[in-house]
């Protein structure tokens, strides 16, 4: 009879594929159950973190403190980590079964989701994943090009991400050269030409999708001063309705903030222009972006239920620069179904799901099982459900024929992969510390896989 899963005598093997926050703390719940588990966390990066590494923005370095929680679940001794190994192409989702009784995808969201418009693809217009990945020193993003040397830019969308690049554009080299801004995105910054920068919200004031302390900076820039239309601050009646709802207090913070924004003198020599109810309809120019077409928007729909509709009467913005930032979606991972329209794993509760049908010791986390929204507080809640999930299928997951994390590493090594352990992440987290201290920075991060391999020695 063999010993039953979770026992001191047979723990339950999990392979977490992807170590951003939902990833961790996926971990963690396994790490700290009544259960003994060994987990194994693979990520295609030498470095962890994911999205608290290579999302949040270099200017907000207190989110990033989360990553001490993320230390010590990594310091368990039941808990590995196997950097540097690409999940799909170094081994497949069928391999890895043959040394764990469970996987849990918790591989985020990593493209954007499309406009749809004419001019998208342009030289010039840029998605906001790429932008936020470039400035912080994302090795798949590391060369991209961004030409600041036009004076107007346009962001489309108007959720944190667009925040970030917002702001990101409008802060003075002195508000960034201390932070853990890439070194190259800051240079590429210092010779920024823009003046205005354009924040286009499809809906109003009210349905904004941004969060109070995000907007609430734009007040605190340096050398740019914020600008919103009164106007856009008259609300219709089922506005109104959304604003008063006493369940939702940041709409109130956000818009009060909004209100002072717009009576704000202006003197700076850069400005951000937060202007509400109109979408893009056509980028056009020739042979790079020149002009962005938008049509004014009027909100229909009962109050929380409010979409955009097109009035017809449009408006041309000329500007060198759109971003695109629209919101997140996920990309498929070989050998696990996925739902292209939602941009992430079909699951219930976290069981990936094909054709109505559980995929037995398959499971989801995060971005690619909820879809991209929430802050990284919300992976622990959805983390912790799918745990509960996997535990409470435990008796009837099918135990896999090799439970040695050593023999994944054989297997690695012998397809010539360079595994990077958490020790060894240890050792290139010193180096980008001590590369940091040399320019007054918290870190100096290296920006290729080849230089975080060469720092471990
Ligand atoms: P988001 O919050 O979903 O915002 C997307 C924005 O794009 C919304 O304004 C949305 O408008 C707009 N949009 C969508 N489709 C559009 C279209 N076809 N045309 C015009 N506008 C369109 O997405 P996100 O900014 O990418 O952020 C993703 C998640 O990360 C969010 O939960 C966010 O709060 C979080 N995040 C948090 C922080 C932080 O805590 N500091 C920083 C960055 C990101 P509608 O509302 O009309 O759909």
């Amino acid at each position: 009879m063999p010993n039953p899963l979770g026992t001191p005598e047979r723990p339950l093997r999990v392979a977490i594929v992807g170590s951003g926050p939902s990833g961790f703390y996926a971990a963690e719940s396994l790490l700290t159950g009544a259960l003994i588990v060994k987990v194994d966390m693979l990520d295609r990066l030498p470095a962890p973190y994911g999205l608290v590494r290579y999302g949040v923005a270099p200017d907000h370095p207190k989110i990033k403190n989360v990553i001490k929680v993320y230390e010590k679940a990594a310091s368990h001794e039941r808990f590995s980590f196997i950097g540097n190994v690409h999940v799909g192409k170094d081994i497949s989702v069928e391999n890895l079964k043959k040394y764990y009784d469970a996987i849990i995808f918790a591989c985020g969201a990593e493209t954007d989701k499309k406009l749809g418009i004419s001019g998208e693809d342009l030289p010039g217009s840029h998605t906001a994943t790429e932008f936020v990945a470039w400035y912080n020193g994302h090795p798949d993003h590391r060369h991209k090009k961004f030409d600041l040397s036009s004076e107007i830019a346009v962001i489309i969308g108007q959720g944190n991400v667009s925040m970030d690049v917002g702001r990101i554009l409008c802060k003075t080299v002195d508000e960034l050269k201390e932070t853990d801004i890439a070194q190259h995105a800051l240079e590429t910054l210092s010779e920024s030409k823009i003046k205005t920068v354009y924040l286009i919200g499809r809906r109003g004031p009210v349905q904004a999708a941004f969060t109070p302390v995000e907007i609430r900076e734009f007040g605190e820039l340096k050398d740019c001063d914020p600008v919103v239309d009164p106007k856009d601050l008259e609300l219709s009646p089922a506005s109104q309705k959304e604003l008063d709802d006493p369940q939702n207090n940041s709409r109130k913070k956000n818009f009060e903030t909004l209100q002072k924004l717009s009576t704000l003198q202006r003197s700076k020599s850069r400005k951000i222009v937060i202007q509400f109810y109109k979408s893009p309809v056509e980028i056009t120019g020739s042979g790079k972006v020149e002009k962005i077409i938008l049509e004014k928007n009027e909100l229909t729909g009962e109050a929380d239920n409010q979409k955009a509709i097109g009035t017809g009467k449009k408006e041309t913005l000329s500007c060198g620069l759109v971003f695109r930032s629209v919101g997140y979606s996920g990309k498929p991972v070989a050998g696990v179904p996925f739902d292209e329209k939602k941009g992430l794993i079909p699951n219930q509760k976290g069981r990936v799901m094909q054709d109505q049908q559980v995929l037995k010791g398959l499971y989801a986390v995060g971005w690619i099982k909820r879809g991209a929204n929430g802050v990284i507080g919300t992976n622990k809640p959805d983390s912790e459900e799918t745990v509960k999930s996997l535990l409470e299928d435990i008796g009837q997951l099918e135990p896999c024929s090799e439970p040695s994390t050593e023999n994944v590493f054989n297997f690695l090594k012998s397809k010539g992969v360079r595994v990077v352990g958490f020790n060894d992440w240890k050792k290139i987290d010193t180096a980008e510390i001590e590369r940091g201290k040399l320019v007054g920075k918290p870190r100096e991060k290296f920006t290729s896989v080849e230089d975080m391999l060469k720092a471990i020695g």
